[in-house]
């Protein structure tokens, strides 16, 4: 008796590299867990609301019943905040959730998806296992090279990404880029908006009209849950269904239902956390090194001439967990994108990389 080889593709997969959590650097570098400062995820550094913490506690007891099958109370809340109708709106177990779902409704063994890259790594992995050839169109200073991804396209071609505010360089693309895009290609164009909150307006309003257009949102970055899983997509009626098909039935847990329901009736706690952010992330562009100007909750930063790997082992030390960006296909090796923390944190490694360049430069 032997174990079945895994499918030829899955081997071919680079699995993720994920930040570094407190645990691991407490351990390693010796510094105490609460003298750490962990700005490599772009997670909300003020946490949950209140409410929403409290609406956790409240499911708690309930969890022996399985989740709500409709998501009903949740697709009406997220309908409202993001300008459309429940019908439009697929909640999902992450973001992520929704790549996986978009892609094992379209792609098949063979066919094509487009990465404008350097940008969010998940896209490859959840293509590669559903059997697709990955096709990267390098962006030019970080924007889409739309005439690149035009010729690259063919009529295997069954998803583009892209992402916007691009995780890790921080710009958006122009709503005509997308819509360029979704008029000339027989692809669905996946526009992740993970980090839209932190930007100056969304491209949904004026996408609604094509029928090969998904965006994607989440609850993990300006709402502080990413640690419940709750992404959401907003879908042209075809892909719903087709997306419906493949859904695991009870992705969402009644807990990430229930946080994810009140976290939208507290708008305003949200969107005090995304103004600090926005107000502590102009420290950042401080760092002598070479920033890019961001619309997400992260800077990039070229630290060269050293290398990434140097920048992160040393702030390391300081307790400073930053993200070593030489895992994204097409960046080189010497960016670290760096998430807005609070103003003592983000002040902290501002500091930490003023040194760093005094002695590098
Ligand atoms: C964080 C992130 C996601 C994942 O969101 P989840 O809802 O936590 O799965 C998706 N896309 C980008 C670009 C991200 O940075």
């Amino acid at each position: 008796m032997a174990l079945p080889l895994p499918k030829p593709q899955v081997s071919s997969i680079t699995p993720y590299v994920a930040g570094k959590s407190i645990e691991e650097i407490a351990a390693g570098y010796g510094v105490a867990p609460e003298d750490i400062v962990k700005l490599g995820s772009n997670e909300n550094p003020y946490g949950p609301s209140l409410g929403a913490v409290e609406a956790i506690q409240k499911a708690a007891s309930n969890v022996h019943v399985y989740p709500s099958y409709s998501m009903s109370a949740l697709k009406k809340k997220l309908a409202v905040y993001a300008g459309t109708v429940p019908e439009k709106i697929l909640p999902t177990a992450g973001m992520d959730g929704l790549v996986e779902d978009v892609l094992r409704a379209f792609v098949q063994d063979g066919d094509e998806v487009i990465i404008t890259s350097p940008t969010f790594s998940y896209y490859a992995i959840a293509s590669l296992a559903c059997g697709a050839n990955v096709v990267y169109v390098p962006r030019e200073h970080f924007e889409i090279d739309t005439e690149g991804v035009l010729e690259s396209a063919t009529e295997k071609t069954k998803v583009v990404f892209v992402c916007s505010p691009n995780n890790p360089s921080g710009n958006i693309t122009p709503s005509d880029t997308i819509a360029e895009l979704a008029t000339s290609l027989d692809a669905i164009v996946f526009v992740d908006e993970a980090y839209i909150e932190f930007a100056h307006g969304s491209a949904l309003s004026e996408l609604d009209e094509y029928d090969n257009v998904v965006v994607g949102r989440t609850l993990s970055k300006a709402f502080g849950l990413a640690g419940l899983r709750v992404g959401y997509g907003i879908l042209p009626d075809a892909v719903m269904d087709a997306c419906l098909r493949v859904a695991t039935p009870f992705g969402l847990s009644s807990v990430a239902q229930a946080a994810a329901v009140r976290a939208l009736d507290e708008l305003d706690y949200m969107k005090e956390c995304v103004s600090k952010i926005k107000r502590n992330r102009e420290l950042l562009y401080d760092i002598p090194f070479t920033t890019y100007p961001s619309e997400a909750n992260f800077v990039l930063v070229d630290v060269a001439p050293l290398s990434a790997k140097e920048a992160c082992e040393e702030l390391l030390k300081k307790g400073i967990i930053v993200r070593d960006c030489t895992s994204f296909e097409g960046l080189g090796s010497t960016y670290v994108r760096i998430s807005v923390g609070t103003r003592e944190q983000t002040e902290r490694v501002v500091e930490a990389m003023k040194e760093l360049y005094e002695r590098a430069v």
